[in-house]
């Protein structure tokens, strides 16, 4: 689904020059490299504050633990998403509810965010699924209409615009992301970060990441071990200077897939929001007509990966049953999990391996009218 190793070719000096710096220095963490990364990632973003940790799922559990949530406290989020977003929710003894996306962009359908809300209810949890934004100007004006918290799940889309020029990210009141290798701006191992333009809530999470810890051995809250190291911030200061290249060259992939989908009935491609510009983590097609599992077995004989993203909703899932999710009603979500497929999508494609992408998916579509 990606190319990390030519992509990796490409800035190899680079990164191999920075990563002996390290070890050199052995400062292995909390390191210069992780304090400028840090800096770095603050002014892209346009946020106030990033608080850089282990990874993606950490950087959700230590956003919520910083909200003084009570247990049973709800938090509305999508169920069309990965687990990891609905999963912190409930290991913090939080009750997760799970509601619609929209049916053309998956995103958390605001419409179904405002049904939801009861006098529990405490905060919104939005997914930038695949790489565009969730209608974040409705979601903050409900949230300030029932004072709750927004934390965006901005790990599929670092980099995203808003149509008026703010950052996927930066606009709740916590925006947390992940650096796992085949994310938009990955590194080689794990990482995360949070950010927030709040100073209260900025102190409590970088004490939260750091055990609790207020001074040196004074821990004055629970909190967790989760630092970004110094190895990876070296790679990610690399990567984030190309990071608008890396999105526009998977933006030019899907471009090349949307001009050949639209002559092939019983595909979408995938719809393009106004309010953000995509950049393209996932390119996912909705099938109607065609079989999902034959589509992804001839692609598999010919080499060419093809993923279901996700095959089980969070309010399917095995772990959720006692929270009675699996009885609730959601035909957009159980519609798009059985009909949607992603596509090889990264930032190296050459043209003859789209070409033989493109003319296996013309032999399948054809063949199968
Ligand atoms: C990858 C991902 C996460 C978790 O990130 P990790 O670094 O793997 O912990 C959370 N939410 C979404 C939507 C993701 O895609």
């Amino acid at each position: 689904m990606v190319d990390l190793i030519s992509q990796y070719e490409k800035i190899k000096p680079e990164v191999d020059r920075a990563i002996a710096e390290v070890l050199a220095t052995a400062q292995f963490i909390n390191g210069p490299e992780v304090r400028s990364f840090q800096t770095e990632l603050e002014s892209y973003l346009g946020v106030k504050h990033v608080i850089p940790c282990a990874n993606g799922t950490d950087a959700l559990q230590i956003a919520l633990m910083a909200l003084g949530l009570k247990p049973g406290d709800e938090v509305i989020t999508p169920s069309f998403t990965y687990i990891a977003t609905t999963e912190v929710i409930a290991l913090l003894g939080l009750k997760p509810v799970f509601v619609e996306v929209d049916k053309h962009d998956f995103c958390i359908d605001p419409k179904a965010i405002e049904a939801a809300i009861t006098d529990k209810t405490r905060a919104i949890v939005p997914v930038h699924l695949y790489g565009q934004a969730a209608n974040m100007d409705e979601i903050m004006a409900i949230a300030n209409k029932h004072n709750l918290y927004v934390i965006e799940d901005n790990a599929q889309a670092i980099g995203c615009r808003m149509s008026d020029g703010r950052m996927t990210g930066a606009i709740g009141h916590i925006g947390c992301t992940s650096f796992f290798p085949s994310k938009n701006l990955g590194c080689y191992g794990d990482g995360g970060a949070i950010c927030t333009n709040d100073d209260e809530l900025a102190d409590k999470m970088r004490m939260i990441a750091n055990h609790g810890q207020s001074k040196r051995y004074y821990h004055d809250v629970v909190g967790c071990n989760s630092r970004l190291d110094s190895i990876q911030a070296a790679v990610l200061r690399i990567k984030l200077r190309e990071l608008d290249n890396y999105i526009e060259a998977r933006r030019s992939v899907a471009d090349r897939y949307d001009a050949f989908l639209a002559n092939i009935e019983g595909v979408s491609s995938p719809y393009r929001n106004d309010h953000s510009k995509h950049v393209f983590h996932q390119y996912t097609m909705i099938l109607e007509g065609h079989d999902r599992d034959a589509l992804n077995a001839f692609l598999a004989e010919r080499d060419i990966p093809s993923m279901i993203y996700y095959p089980v909703p969070a309010h399917r899932q095995k772990m959720f049953e006692h929270f009675g999710s699996g009885d609730v009603d959601m035909p957009t979500t159980d519609w798009l999990t059985e009909r949607v497929i992603s596509l090889p999508i990264h930032t190296e494609f050459e043209d003859d391996q789209m070409e033989y992408i493109l003319s296996s998916l013309e032999e399948f579509f054809k063949g199968n009218k």
